[in-house]
């Protein structure tokens, strides 16, 4: 067996950042070993990168199957203006069109390092791309619209459990009446991932004002979940607090909202943020520091091609880089993605018995550990 010694200046365990470290990676990819070696240089048969070797990164929120959108909708739209935009655009392409913009989003994720994907689906023409993948998707199929019925969350339900790692979930807090919004929370056991507090229009909704309000007004759409107040209380109320659940976006998240949320839920509550796609509609920026005083746990997602430039997991943490250390933004983009996901027992860290595949983040200033405008990532396993 033909196993492979690999070290770098720095290894990021999923945890901490330690230096002089040897992993030891069977054929198949699995850890062998982890080991302390404070004289790299004269070890046999060891491949040594520059930069920090990680495991594998957890991009925690995704539509895969929007790839074929990239530049499609101009940037700066903002959030009703967004919306209104990919609905006119949608339309003009051809399903091999969007299957091949999906291979190549994917290929382009795996050779950066992504090792899984929490991605969400509105249909299921790109599921072959995903199954032939090697990187792990757990499938989001979401509950969308004022107009759909409970039984429609329970069909959309049925049609998640065919697949090998899919599971139903609400889209957000505003696009789905009580009882779908309470079904689609209620089924199965898996995480849920709920675009949640994207722009300020998601809570004035609930008092009559912003865009949302005056759309479903024009449109002649009653809302009868108002009565919980607001997105943060519809949530407390509405789902068990034992669940797992990955609130996206949370650009508009009060310090109240967090405090409502974190109280209501034992498991870990799980803030994905996806920078790039913030900055590409609104300009926007999630309160990262209020969301680290606060609790619950951090992780990274881009969003899709139809909001952000890229696909890069290392551009997210760039956006995001100086209101943390980077050893939390790499736990962010690995550990948290992977417990958010139930993936942490195979993926998320580098730990003997795993398979969470190493990749090599490159171009890091190692005095002030910081990621600098040329830093990247590529995967060694
Ligand atoms: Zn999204």
């Amino acid at each position: 067996m033909n196993t492979r010694k690999i070290a770098s200046h720095y290894l990021f365990t999923g945890q901490r950042l330690v230096r002089g470290c040897v992993v030891e990676v069977a054929p198949d990819g699995s850890i062998l070993s982890v080991e302390r070696c404070d004289d790299l240089d004269s070890q046999a048969g060891v491949e040594f990168y520059s930069g920090i070797l990680c495991p594998g990164w957890v991009n925690a929120h995704c539509h895969l199957e929007l790839s074929y959108l990239r530049g499609a909708i101009a940037e700066g739209t903002g959030f009703a203006g967004f919306a209104r935009e990919i609905g006119r655009v949608r339309g003009g392409y051809t399903d091999s069109q969007r299957v091949e913009a999906a291979r190549a989003a994917d290929a382009a994720m795996w050779a950066e390092g992504v090792e899984a994907v929490g991605d969400v689906a509105n249909d299921t023409l790109i599921m072959p791309v995903k199954e032939q993948s090697n990187i792990r998707y757990h499938t989001f199929f979401e509950a969308f619209g004022l107009t759909t019925s409970a039984d429609c969350v329970g069909e959309l339900a049925a049609a998640a459990a065919g697949f090998r790692q899919a599971s139903v979930t609400p889209h957000s807090t505003y696009s789905l009446q009580d009882e779908p919004f309470r079904r689609a929370v209620h089924e199965g056991g898996s995480p849920l991932s709920i675009h949640f507090m994207e722009s300020p229009d998601e809570a004035a909704l609930y008092f009559g004002r912003g865009s949302l309000a005056q759309w479903y007004a024009r449109m002649g759409w009653e809302c009868d979940f108002l009565h919980y107040g607001s997105p943060a209380e519809r949530v407390a109320e509405c789902v068990a607090p034992d669940r797992s659940v990955m609130l996206v976006h949370d650009c508009c998240v009060s310090r109240i909202d967090a405090e409502i949320l974190l109280s209501h839920f034992r498991s870990p509550l799980y803030w994905v943020l996806c920078p790039e796609s913030n900055r590409y509609i609104s300009r926007m920026r999630p309160p990262v520091e209020m969301l680290r005083e606060a609790g619950g746990e951090i992780c990274i997602g881009t969003d899709s091609l139809a909001s952000a430039s890229t696909l890069s997991m290392v551009e997210q943490m760039k956006q995001l880089q100086g209101r943390a250390p980077l050893e939390e933004l790499l736990r962010w983009a690995t550990w948290n993605g992977a417990c958010a996901l139930g993936m942490q027992h195979e993926i998320g860290s580098v730990e003997a018995g795993k398979r969470p595949g190493l990749v090599l983040l490159e171009s890091v200033d190692m005095t002030t550990m910081m990621l600098t405008p040329e830093s990247s990532s590529r995967r060694i396993i």
